[in-house]
């Protein structure tokens, strides 16, 4: 992955740096009496992967709680929960994850379902890609959400189109109104989290990972774990503190930041959401949303607010992350960095837009012109029901073309990194990897290919997992790449990814993660 895509067949590492790459002809004195001399026997070593967009703590968290995240059917999912609450007789509260929004018409599950299979207990469970919530009764009454209660500014309690009563799923920032009832995680299920989340990364090959959305106590997570020695991952985190415009904020990120840094931490970035999701409406688009009667779903900033932030936030010296997934969120967003750029001047900012499901095309070249990274999740790119059922009826044919346009932004010579979104969708890059190269869901050779054009090569994705993402975490003098004074962030696959069928790539398994040339994950 250096400039010029070189192939070599050896590596040589000594002190946890890159100090030889070539061929297996080595030059004399390079092996020594103490040196560890390994054949692969022909397998392919990589860069590690960094995932430039993932919430390992919350996931991690997840994984270790009641997950639902390969159910398909509701009868499933409340047999899963009923189970998960009976194994959990001592818990006051019943949370968990991972519902999938097509599972249910229209996306919203009523509580009536989960009453059924948590009848005694406060019950909540969040959709897949967080931007939803489940609630059953007792949660609604704990938290005093009833038919008179108002929806929040940037969320939408859904109800009974009858009576006005809940029905039990709850958009966006109406989550609050429940989740801020529900009692905090303690410190230790954090680092049980991130534990377990590490331990799949490092599995998978991550040896970096961008956290997408960072609380003071996950950052005293993370910082624990490097003063324990056991931190495994080099973390760069975006700061997420609610609402930014509350003017106490900035000096509040800068003090974390410059309190939680340390060698393998940096909390340097700050989360913003521009806007919501497609699926249930709540994304913000420049045309409206067909069928529902002129709504185009609202952005969560004022223009001119987003503006005035990002200033502060750029002259401040903070990388600026921002949630965007309907073209105008993205339009507002390019243009709140226009803005930062004329106020502050142009510096190596790296200011971020993820997951980018809806561009309008004019805007595509925006982003290399700002000096933008683009970051996408190309997983979704898969034409599951997601995008058939739930987004594209939503938009109409002209529109649906310019979902999720990798292959138009990287021809714009924009940077483009990849992420996972974990625990939304799957934390292995290799899936995406493939999904980005062939637009179907990872295994399936035969439907269509959805969205054709805006498939990108195996080259382009292992740039975005590897030194694309290494440049947009600002590590790529130190990592990213196979070259000379770098960082040893090593992985061997058992097979070349350029050897095997794209819709194979998702079977190449991690046999070895290396981390400043140290073996963290190894296949036994
Ligand atoms: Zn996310």
């Amino acid at each position: 992955m250096d400039a010029a895509r070189s192939w070599a067949t050896a590596v040589g590492i000594r002190d946890g740096r890159i100090v030889y790459v070539g061929s297996d002809s080595l030059p004399s004195g390079l092996v020594g009496s103490n040196t560890e001399v390994v054949d692969l026997g022909g397998k392919m070593v990589l860069p590690g992967f960094q995932d430039g967009h993932v919430h390992p703590i919350s996931s991690g968290v997840d994984l270790g709680e009641c997950g639902l995240d390969d159910l398909t059917t509701p009868v499933a999912i409340a047999d899963s929960i009923r189970a998960c609450a009976r194994a959990q007789s001592d818990r006051p509260w019943i949370r968990g994850g991972g519902w999938q929004l097509p599972v249910f018409k229209d996306a919203n599950p009523s509580k009536l379902l989960l009453d059924q299979a948590v009848p005694d207990r406060p019950a909540i469970f969040t959709a897949a890609d967080g931007h939803s919530a489940w609630a059953n009764s007792r949660a609604l009454e704990l938290a005093g959400v009833s038919s008179k209660t108002p929806d929040p500014p940037h969320g939408r309690i859904e109800r009974d189109p009858r009576t006005g009563e809940p029905s039990g799923t709850l958009r966006e920032d109406a989550i609050a109104l429940v989740s801020r009832v529900v009692p905090p995680r303690t410190n230790a299920e954090l680092s049980a989290g991130l534990d377990r989340a590490q331990k799949l990364a490092n599995r998978f090959g991550i040896t970096t990972v961008f956290n997408a959305a960072t609380d003071e106590q996950s950052l005293r997570t993370f910082a624990e774990a490097e003063r324990k020695g056991s931190l495994t991952l080099r973390v760069v985190a975006a700061i997420h503190l609610g609402d930014p415009l509350a003017d106490s904020l900035l000096p509040k990120l800068t003090e974390l930041r410059s309190r939680y840094t340390g060698p393998r931490l940096r909390p340097s970035a700050v989360k913003l959401f521009a806007d919501g999701v497609i699926e249930s409406r709540t994304a913000a688009l420049l045309a409206p949303y067909l069928g529902r009667g002129g709504d185009a779903g609202k952005p969560v900033y004022d223009p001119a607010a987003l503006k005035d932030l990002a200033v502060a936030l750029d002259r401040d010296g903070f990388q600026i992350h921002v949630h965007a997934i309907g073209d105008r969120a993205v339009r507002m967003t390019l243009d709140a960095f226009a803005y930062a750029r004329a106020r502050n001047g142009a510096h190596d900012a790296r200011h971020t837009i993820t997951h980018l499901e809806l561009i309008d095309s004019s805007d595509i070249p925006r982003f290399r012109a700002l000096g933008a990274v683009a970051n996408f999740q190309a997983l979704w790119a898969n034409g599951d029901e997601y995008l058939t059922e739930l987004t594209e009826p939503a938009l109409g044919a002209r529109r649906s073309r310019w979902l999720y346009p990798i292959a138009s932004v990287v021809l714009s010579g924009a940077v483009v990194s990849g992420g996972s979104d974990w625990s939304v969708s799957s934390l292995n890059p290799l899936e995406a990897i493939e999904t980005g190269i062939t637009h179907r869901p990872p295994g399936d050779d035969e439907q269509p290919a959805w969205n054709p054009a805006e498939r990108v090569d195996l080259a382009t994705m292992l740039a975005m997992y590897t030194i694309n993402a290494a440049y947009a975490n600002h590590l790529e003098r130190e990592t990213g790449s196979i070259e000379v004074g770098k960082l040893a962030d090593l992985i061997v696959l058992d097979r070349n990814l350029f050897e095997t069928p794209p819709e194979e790539i998702h079977t190449v398994r991690v046999v070895r993660t290396l981390l400043e040339g140290k073996t963290i994950f190894q296949q036994d």
